[in-house]
């Protein structure tokens, strides 16, 4: 007997990010379409060997894509916004390039938006956001499925091709129609879907895989309905497939039942975020329902413990029967790195407890083969593994007795001010008096090609470390003159000696490993590398007292100390997955907590804690949302209040949907938040004056996002707008976000005139 095993999708980017160079050396003309064409199928070509030749009996197709695979979708049915002016007939490369980067003007052409983007589901993956509307009609404008299964045959791989279900493309779509319905659109879709299953089976394809994550989420009755009408509208038109229907990224939970009764030959289910489900599914299962267990974690890189895994296994094997089983990662393998073997920047205790996407294969197939063969068959690999946990298990470096000392000894008094908000507000008037509608930033200032330039060099060792910190002062120094200058009344250092919100505090937390070819596709040519999390996290010393000192002791002006809040620090990280997410979020703010405390010592009054990621890490089900928020507050406020009345804490977060997750926004209690809400012209600060925000918040009525610079009366106007909605004396004057990415010449303008506009709004009220 043999068990097949399958990946679900591969990493598309290559071992060393080739799809990057190339698409990149693509769009700045430096190679033609050909070449980009040609190295894009070397890319496939390696992927498919690779994966051969690691046992993998389903090997996916149509998971490699130029730039995401929801916008692949948009193109194969035709779903091409207007204003990219396609006509019909095959969607081309440049008009898909278009959507998903837009276009720069040139010679008077006009410039087009891309589309808008997001992340996919609860990952750090984001995918281009079909637009749809009533009047949507679909045609099959790219053959791409069918071209990528047929390229692989011609090299001897017999393919599964993976397509984003219907189901799942339509609710992610984006509608402006207000009342429209997108699953409305099943009906006008579903032909496009069956021409191509017809045509990849009239190929020589069996098995299609059919990605549905939306069965991880809360689908209403309705959404389970379509669900069910269209697969059995598929089944009828394209009966020659077999269809797999993958569900990842949690349990199936309400959907199980309709996920059970679609008319697929298989089902495949995340076991690594929902382990339990197993049972239920395998008792409700029709008897001829192949099963793909998602064993291997998809999402995160640590390495299995085989024993365990075949534990649970070899019952299910045993009552399913070996044909009905396909062994797999839990989700595609894309939100992994490819390749253990290439990484230079870990040490081998480390590197012995991970597993990248090839590696996961190879314990897919020890998997395989112990449950065909017997576990002595692959006696040594078992072990292995075996020995691999026990020693990560009993590891020094993982295990920091203080930190978890201290973790026990948190008391809900360390999560708490030392007075409500309204005291201390006097406490920090009274100590540092500021004007009304006072005016900060976000934090970073641009990143300029000098500052990119030193830092790489200082990395090299071509700079060395007297000049390198000789340089970062002089930016810094000109940066809080400048702001002197213009009259911004609470000051930041401007962020030049860091790379990234993240790493820079991993770099310094203990805990913490980063890596030199952990890279994960963000989106499009964008890749990036997660630190990992692996032990428990402290810090040794200080990590910003430096800069933020010596940025107060060029001024009178209070300087704002900034720092990335424990919640971000997490989600943007490979987490350990020995200890609950939330226990790993503790001591992070811990660690914050003592930053923030070394900071108050070295007078910096004022203290921003980050936490553009709050949002993000809410739970894909709703009933999981309170338990996640419960925490998260926990671990910012655990971050923060460890100080005096008179020391201020802002918080940020980068964007304003804030509707349903105001409540806990409220529980942060920081004294002052700073949101994103001037492209949406402070309509979403709604959210804040429906729950009464009690604290003081910072509206941002400057888009960092786009190189315009908003003039004084434009802002003013915003202010004003702010103004209706919340007391005057709670309104704080800046930007959207941090202005790194944005070049000196469109923001020295932009926050003078910022600083104008507040000017404006404190002749016209008084505080
Ligand atoms: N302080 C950071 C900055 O200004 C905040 C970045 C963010 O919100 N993503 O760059
Ligand atoms: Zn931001």
């Amino acid at each position: 007997m043999t068990i097949r095993i399958s990946t679900l999708g591969f990493p598309r980017i290559g071992p060393r990010r080739e799809l990057k160079a190339a698409l990149e050396k693509y769009w700045s003309g430096r190679i033609g379409l050909p070449k980009l064409q040609e190295q894009a199928e070397g890319l496939r070509t390696a992927t498919w060997v690779r994966q051969h030749s690691l046992g993998v009996a389903h090997i996916p197709s149509n998971d490699f894509s130029f730039y995401d695979h929801v916008l692949d979708t948009t193109a194969m049915v035709g779903a091409v916004p207007a204003v990219y002016g396609w006509t019909g007939g095959a969607v081309p490369l440049d008009t898909y390039f278009a959507m998903a980067r837009g276009t720069q003007s040139s010679g008077g052409a006009s410039s087009l938006p891309a589309l808008e983007m997001t992340k996919w589901f609860d990952t750090n993956y984001h995918y281009m956001v079909p637009e749809l509307h009533s009047g949507q009609r679909f045609t099959l404008a790219s053959t791409k499925p069918l071209d990528e299964f047929l390229e692989a045959k011609s090299l001897g791989f017999h393919t599964r091709p993976v397509l984003v279900g219907p189901v799942t493309w339509l609710l992610l779509g984006k509608v402006t129609e207000s009342g429209f319905d997108p699953l409305s659109l099943m009906q006008r879709l579903l032909p496009v879907y069956a021409e191509m299953l017809n045509r990849l089976s009239a190929a020589g394809a069996d098995w299609v895989q059919m990605d549905e994550p939306c069965l991880a989420l809360d689908m209403t009755d309705r959404a389970r309905e379509v669900m069910t009408a269209a697969y059995k509208a598929l089944a009828v038109a394209a009966p020659d497939v077999k269809l797999l229907v993958a569900s990842y990224f949690g349990g199936l939970g309400g959907n199980l039942e309709t996920a059970l009764a679609l008319p697929a030959a298989g089902l495949h289910i995340d076991l690594v975020r929902a382990p339990g489900q197993l049972d239920a599914v395998m008792a409700r299962a029709p008897s001829d329902l192949v099963l793909s267990l998602g064993v291997i974690d998809g999402r995160n890189i640590w390495r299995a413990d085989l024993r365990a895994v075949l534990d649970r296994l070899e019952p299910a094997v045993e009552r399913l029967g070996a044909e009905r089983v396909i062994l797999a990662p839990s989700c595609s393998l894309l939100h992994v790195p490819i390749d253990l073997e290439l990484e230079s920047g870990l040490d081998d205790e480390l590197k012995r407890w991970l597993a990248f996407a090839v590696q996961k294969i190879g314990e897919l197939d020890t998997l395989g083969r112990a449950l065909a063969d017997g576990r002595s068959a692959v006696q040594a690999a078992l072990d292995d593994s075996a020995a691999a946990a026990e020693a990560r298990r009993r590891s020094p470096r993982i295990h920091d007795a203080a930190v978890q000392a201290r973790l026990a000894a948190v008391t809900p008094a360390m999560a708490k001010r030392g007075s409500p908000f309204p005291a201390r507000r006097q406490s920090q008037r009274t100590q540092r008096p500021l004007p009304a509608f006072p005016t900060t930033t976000i934090g970073s200032f641009p990143q300029t090609e000098t500052v990119r330039k030193a830092r790489a060099a200082h990395k090299k060792g071509a700079m060395d470390d007297a000049a390198y910190d000789g340089f970062l002062k002089q930016e810094t120094a000109a940066a809080v003159r400048w702001q002197e200058e213009i009259g911004i009344d609470v000051l930041v250092h401007g962020e030049f000696e860091r790379n990234d919100m993240v790493q820079y505090f991993g770099e310094q937390l203990a805990g913490y490993a980063f890596t030199t070819h952990g890279w994960v596709q963000s989106y499009g040519s964008r890749c990036v590398r997660p630190p990992v999390i692996y032990g428990d996290v402290s810090r040794p010393h200080p990590m910003t007292v430096y800069w933020s000192r010596y940025a107060q002791s060029l001024t009178e002006r209070p300087v704002k100390g900034m720092l990335t809040g424990p919640v971000t620090m997490l989600q943007w990280s490979f987490v350990r997955d020995d200890l609950p997410r939330s226990a790993v979020c503790r001591q992070i703010a811990l660690a914050i907590r003592d930053e923030v405390a070394d900071l108050e010592k070295a007078g910096i009054g004022i203290v921003q804690i980050d936490e553009p990621a709050f949002r993000e890490g809410l739970p894909l089900r709703r009933s999981e949302w309170q338990e996640y928020l419960d925490w998260a507050v926990e671990c910012f406020r655990l971050a923060s209040s460890g100080v005096a009345d008179t020391t201020q804490i802002h918080t940020h977060m980068c964007y304003s949907e804030f509707n349903d997750i105001i409540d806990s926004i409220g529980a942060l209690d920081a004294d002052v938040i700073s949101i994103e809400t001037a492209r949406s012209k402070m309509e979403l600060l709604d959210a804040f004056i429906g729950y009464r925000y009690p604290n003081e918040i910072g509206p941002g009525v400057y888009d960092i996002h786009a190189p315009r610079r908003p003039d004084v009366d434009e802002m003013a106007a915003l202010l004003r707008k702010a103004k209706e909605r919340l007391a005057p004396d709670q309104i704080w004057v800046n930007p959207d976000c941090g202005l790194k990415t944005r070049r000196w010449d469109e923001v020295r303008p932009a926050l003078a005139n910022m600083v104008q506009a507040a000017k404006a709004l404190r002749g016209e009220s008084s505080r």
